[in-house]
């Protein structure tokens, strides 16, 4: 992978990583607000689901900021690009729909054929499928 390219990955990996731990201090202040503030029974039955919400939403940010960590440390050790499977480049144009990916678009549909075999596989899978492209 021309290192321009490798390049302009790592800025977006970099930026993505700020962005997320922007959010999580913005979050934490809303709590604070949150718990400070008196409520009566029903704001707090709708804080609540907020929060509960929101943690799903953070807990996903989270997976997603250990994929971009992984994918700087790839950067670093210069293997980011390649498919952890067979070792090939993985293909620019999968790369661009998504950048945290690891496997060979092959690679990755011989593990999808795996995954089918499972309902929880499947299930985990359209969780993954569904977050990821929010970033893209
Ligand atoms: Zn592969």
């Amino acid at each position: 992978m021309k290192k321009s390219v490798v390049n302009r990955f790592k800025k977006m990996f970099e930026s993505q990583k700020h962005n997320l731990l922007f959010n999580d201090r913005i979050l934490r202040e809303d709590f604070v607000v949150n718990s400070e503030d008196r409520l009566d029974e029903l704001d707090q039955a709708s804080t609540d689901a907020e929060q509960s919400m929101r943690m799903r939403l953070r807990n996903r940010e989270i997976l997603y900021l250990k994929k971009v960590d992984e994918a700087l440390e790839r950067i670093e050790e210069g293997t980011f690009g390649l498919c952890e499977n067979c070792e090939e480049d993985i293909e620019a144009r999968r790369l661009e729909v998504r950048p945290t990916a690891t496997l060979c678009i092959a690679c990755k549909e011989d593990e999808e054929r795996q995954e089918v075999l499972t309902a929880v596989g499947r299930q985990h899978k359209s969780l993954g499928e569904t977050f990821s492209r929010r970033w893209t």
